[in-house]
Parts: structure tokens; sequence; C-alpha cells
């Protein structure tokens, strides 16, 4: 209690002899209790402007302390402690002045003499402050008017005020000066080097506005960015935001951990980079979603561009630790001034173009179009009609027949789900699949098709199988070989007249939970085909990764086979690699006899599509096979 003197005469009044002991006291203590404080302060995990204040509180103490002894003691005690005291000053980490009321030094400590690479000739008690400003300036670290700015300090610190400047001193760190007037009369000034705290402040301001992941601006900045970019659209040129948010990111997430997610993350962000010009900004909003700033656009055509070099980039497979993972995203683009100068209205709209982008199909880009509103409030109207078919029996499951090209026997037929909407008609799976998919709604519909299509197979000839396609949203929950077993169980169906039907995006991750699951559904006795395989990231490598059953061509090479291009020998390639294999070939959408003929002919094992039957009701499909299996026979 270094201010306490507490001892009081009785009746009230201070013993002298009791008054100096307790001076003594204060003296002693406060110059203690300075040299305790500095050197814990020096090595505490304060922070810099904390530490400052703590260490000038303790200095004002030894100040304070100092003027109470003055007149109380004796020269040889004094000089005794202001030896002390000069040690607690000189241990401080700040430089420390402390000028009487006629602006002479009465101490200076060594930090300060150090800062500013000072003589101790010239900095010592009893100098002026004039004397020791033109010092600093003779030595290189003051370049102001000595007049001037000794005149100027003070005169503030005589009126009671503090001042605040900063400086530089040698090596470029940054300096703090604070000149604090006493009540006693005189100043104390502390020099801070502040150059750590500053960076330290830099990176705190850092961090606020960028991503500590990529590095890149995150949502605060990216919006103060736009709020500036909108105010410099010049007459006949535009803006464009676009949001960017990678497909299936949380695939790669769950599979492949988080670590790997991260990396993905930072490999699209250096990409995107690339594809700027200087005035462009790319940020990350959070999680998968990327957004940039296009500016100074003269014409619509140069954003196409920009998007088409994004998808470039990013389309090129990742290396992450070691898995190769090719990524793509969907891109929703609205443009200022035409689709909103207002900074919401325009980030809105660039959202409903994403939310248009992803409904059809991702990885494409859609630009804002002013139905998108509408559409996106469709697709939640949507989402609760699906919730409500699921539950009240308004989907309904249609069988595809397929057939051996070499028989023209019905071998298998797909289940391809078909909702009647009340109001609507018929809604295309390729319509509220998505919509399933993206808010989990497929578990229950998958479970549905699967329990529904054993049932109805379990009725239909031996040697008919039954394939049921299969979301690779279903792969993630887990349960999907026990909902199999249990379809199976339920219905009847020997294991090996259910294939289900794959797409590549199961095995895109390079997923080994996935390849699990595809193993635990193979030990079941199942077949397992890969759907609409060349569409996308077709890349042969997956059909090394899990032995296939049966690969169907995707439509699109089958309508392009008769034509000049690559689609006859991408299909013999593939066709090839599947006998290599074991594995049959189905091709999809097959509309015409030439297309029947050249499959046949390219040695494709089935084919399914228009030119034989489109998918049909259970009810026809059972009169179907009645009457395929009689003319099949009758033919034979
Ligand atoms: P998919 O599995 O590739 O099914 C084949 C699609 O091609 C079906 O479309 C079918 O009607 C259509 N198609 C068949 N032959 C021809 C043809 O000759 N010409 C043309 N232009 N199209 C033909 P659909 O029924 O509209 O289904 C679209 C997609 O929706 C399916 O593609 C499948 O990916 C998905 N889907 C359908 N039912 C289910 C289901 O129960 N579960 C899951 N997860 N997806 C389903
Ligand atoms: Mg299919
Ligand atoms: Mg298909």
């Amino acid at each position: 209690m270094p201010f306490d003197s507490g001892h009081h005469m009785p009746g009230g009044l201070p013993n002298p002899a009791e008054k100096r002991g307790a001076a003594r006291r204060v003296a002693v203590g406060a110059v203690a209790l300075a040299v305790a404080m500095s050197a814990y302060l020096a090595t505490s995990a304060w922070d810099a402007r904390e530490r400052g204040l703590l260490v000038l509180v303790a200095v004002l103490t030894v100040i304070v302390g100092l003027l109470l002894r003055r007149h109380r003691l004796s020269e040889q005690r004094l000089a005794a402690e202001r030896l002390q005291l000069s040690v607690a000053v000189n241990n401080i980490p700040q430089g420390l002045v402390l000028y009487d009321a006629s602006a002479r030094i009465i101490i200076c400590n060594q930090p300060y003499i150090e800062m500013f690479g000072l003589s101790p000739d010239v900095a010592k008690p009893g100098c002026t402050m004039y004397r020791l400003i033109e010092h600093r300036k003779e030595t290189g670290s003051f370049d102001g008017n000595v007049e001037e700015f000794c005149n100027a300090i003070i005169r503030t610190v005589s009126l009671g005020k503090a001042t605040r400047q900063l400086t530089e001193a040698p090596g470029g760190r940054a300096i703090e000066i604070v000149n604090r007037p006493l009540k006693a009369g005189g100043w104390v000034a502390t020099i801070e080097d502040i150059t750590e705290r500053t960076r330290a402040d830099e990176k705190i301001a850092h961090l606020a506005h960028y991503d500590a992941l990529t590095d890149l601006p995150n949502r605060v900045l990216f919006r103060e960015r736009l709020a500036q970019a909108l105010k410099a659209v010049r007459p006949g040129e535009q803006l464009a935001v676009l949001y960017i948010d990678i497909d299936e990111f949380k695939s790669v997430n769950d599979a492949l951990g988080h670590a790997i997610g991260d990396e993905l993350l930072k490999g699209v962000a250096e990409r995107l980079r690339t594809c700027l010009k200087p005035t462009d900004v790319a940020a990350r909003l959070g999680g998968d979603e990327f957004a940039v700033i296009q500016t100074a656009i003269k014409k619509q055509s140069e954003t196409t561009q920009l998007v088409d070099g994004i998808y470039a980039a990013i389309r090129c497979p990742l290396e992450c630790s070691g898995h190769s993972i090719s990524t793509d995203a969907s891109i929703g683009i609205a443009l200022a001034p035409g689709d909103g100068l207002e900074l919401d209205q325009l980030l809105r709209n660039a959202d409903l173009a994403l939310y248009g982008a992803k409904g059809d199909g991702r990885r494409t880009y859609r630009f804002f179009e002013p139905g998108m509103d509408a559409r996106a409030k469709e697709r939640r109207v949507l989402e609760l009609e699906l919730r409500q078919a699921i539950s009240d029996g308004g989907l309904e499951a249609y069988y595809q027949p397929v057939l051996t090209l070499e028989d023209g026997k019905i071998s298998s037929c797909e289940a391809l789900l078909r909702w009647r909407h009340p109001e609507r008609g018929m809604i295309s799976p390729a319509e509220f699949i998505p919509v399933a998919e993206e808010t989990g709604l497929i578990n229950e519909l998958g479970r549905w098709v699967l329990n529904t299509a054993c049932a109805e197979a379990a009725n239909w000839p031996e040697e008919v199988r039954v394939a049921v396609n299969v979301s690779p949203v279903q792969f993630r929950s887990q349960t999907l070989a026990l909902n199999v077993a249990a379809a199976l169980a339920a219905s009847g169906l020997a294991a090996s007249r259910l294939e289900l039907e794959i797409t590549e995006a199961v095995l895109i991750r390079d997923d080994e939970m996935a390849l699990e699951v595809l193993h635990q559904l193979r030990k079941l006795g199942v077949r397992v085909a890969l759907d609409d395989f060349g569409t996308g990231y077709s890349s042969l490598s997956y059909l090394q990764r899990f032995p296939f059953d049966k690969i169907k061509i995707d439509r699109s090479f089958i309508k392009d086979l008769a034509g000049s291009g690559a689609s006859s020998s991408i299909v013999q390639a593939v066709v090839n690699i599947a006998a290599a294999s074991d594995m049959t070939t189905t091709a999809e959408g097959v509309e015409t006899e030439q297309q029947r003929n050249l499959l046949y002919i390219l040695g494709c094992t089935e084919m399914q599509g228009f030119l034989f039957s489109p998918a049909i009701t259970a009810v026809e499909i059972r009169r179907l096979l009645l009457t395929h299996r009689g003319q099949a026979v009758s033919a034979a």
C-alpha cells in the first residue's frame, strides 16, 4: 500500500516523524513497484498498449514519490534513491524524459538515449528541451523546426493537456511520443517504439478484412470494394458481380476430411486470382462460396470470357495431398447498372442467378434475368409440394425397358420417377431430383423408389432385372446398403435381379467411403452400373476403381453417333474397355434404327430409348413384358 501512510496521531493530527517515515516508505515502495512492474511487464504477454499504460502508471508513481520526498529527505538519501530510481526508469521498455516546469531534463532514461542514438553527455539532467531536440536534429532523428516543435509542446502541457505524436526512428521504426503534464509542474515524455504494435494492429486489421485460409478479401471487404466500384461505374461501362459456388464441395470435406477440403479451397482461390485483371476483385464469402467483381466492362462478352477462363482454371484437377481432385462450380452473374446499382439488390440478383445455375444442373453459369426471383419462389414451393407428394403418394415409378441388341429381348427395366402434380401435371425428375438432393428429401424418395421397384419387379419374368437410380447424396447417408437389403427382403426379389445405377459424381471425390458402400452392395449380390458415362468428369480411371457390371453410355454420344464427330470412336473405346473387364454396355437414348444398327456394329451390348419404348407405367410394363416375351419366343 505505498500511498496509504495509515497511522495518524490521536485526535487526527499527523505525527511529523511518522510522516517522514511514511514518505520514505512511499518512495522506496514506489521504486520497488516500478522495478517489479517493469520486470514483470517486460516478460509478460500483455498487449503493448496496456503495458505502456501500466508502465506509465508505475513511472508516475515513482515521480509522485520523488516529488513528495524532495524537500523532506537528506541530499545523501536523495542521491541513493535517485540511483534506485534511475535503475527503475532505465529498465522500462519505453524512453522516458522527465522535464521540470522550466523545460529542463530531470531524468532522461537509457532507452530514450538508445532509441534515438543520442549522446549521454547531452541528454542528461539539466539539459533544456531545446538543446535535446537540437541534438536530435544534429544526430538525424528529428528534422523539423526545433523552436516551433518545443514551443508547441511547452504551450500545450502548460495548459494541462497531453500531446501525442508519431515519428520515425533510425531503421524505419515507428515511434510514438506522448507528453503528459504533471500536477506539480513540468511534464513527462514517454517515447515508445510501436513498430510491433503497429504491425499487430495491421495484422488484426488484415484479419478483419481478409479470409484467413485463402487470404482473399472476406465478405466485409468485398462489400466495401463493391460499394466503391459501384460508385466508380462510368457511363457506357458495366460492372459484374459473380457468385461462385463450388459444386459438391461438401462431399470432398465429408469424404476426404477438412484438411484436404481446405487445400482445395486454397487452390481454387489461387486459380481465381490468375483469371482477373488488376482492378477486379476476388473474394471468399465463406464455406465454398467465392465472388468476383469485374470492373470496367465494355461488352457483356468480356464477362463470358472471364467465366470461361474461371471454368478452365478450376476444372483442371488440383493436387491436394496426393489426391487429384477435379472441381466444378455454379456461377450466378448480375450486372450493374442493368440489374441494379444498389449494392444489396445487385447481390440478391447475383444470388438468384446462382440459384438458377444450380437449378439448371450445376456446373454452369447464369446471368440474372428478371424472372429468376419468381422462379426461386417457385422452387421453394416445389420443395414443399414434393414433401407433400412423398407423404401422400403423389409419386409414381415408371419403367423403361432395356433391350439386348443381339436378340432384341428385354433384359431389364429402369425405374424412373414420375411426379403427377395436381395442378401442373407431370413434373420431370430432371426438375425435382436436384431439389430433393439439395433438401435431403432424396433419401426418403430413394427408399421409396427402391421398395416400389423391387416389389414391382418381383412380379416380372425372372430373366428381367430392374434398375434403380441412386443419387450421390444417398451414398453419403451410410444406410444405403441397409435400405437395399431391406427392400430385397421385403419384396423377395433376388439380389442378382436388382441393378443400381450410379453416376460418376459418386466417385469423383476419390471417395473411399463411396467405394466401401459399393463393395457392401456388391457383397449383397446386387449389380452396379455406371450411369450417364461420358458426361461431366468422364474419366476412365473410375472404371479401374470399381469393377462395375455395366456402363451406360450417355445419350449425348448416341445422338451424334451418325455424325462426323468423335462420338463413334468414343463409343467404340468404351465398348472395348468394358469388354476387356467383363462389363456390359448400354446405349442410352436410342431413337433411330440407324443408331441401333451402328451400336450393334460397334459391339454395344444393350440399348434403351424411345426407339423401342419410353418409360411407361407399372401396369403397362407388365403387359409389355408379357406380350414381348411371347413375341421374342415366337421370333426365336
Ligand atoms: P437417367 O438415369 O439417365 O435416365 C434416363 C433418362 O433418359 C430418363 O429421363 C429417360 O426418360 C430419358 N430417355 C430414355 N430414352 C430416351 C430417348 O430415347 N430420348 C430421350 N431424349 N430421352 C430418353 P427422365 O425419366 O426424365 O429422368 C431423368 C433423370 O432423372 C434420370 O436420368 C435420373 O438421373 C434421374 N432420375 C429419375 N428417376 C430417379 C430416381 O428414382 N432416383 C434418382 N436418384 N434419380 C432419378
Ligand atoms: Mg439411370
Ligand atoms: Mg442415364
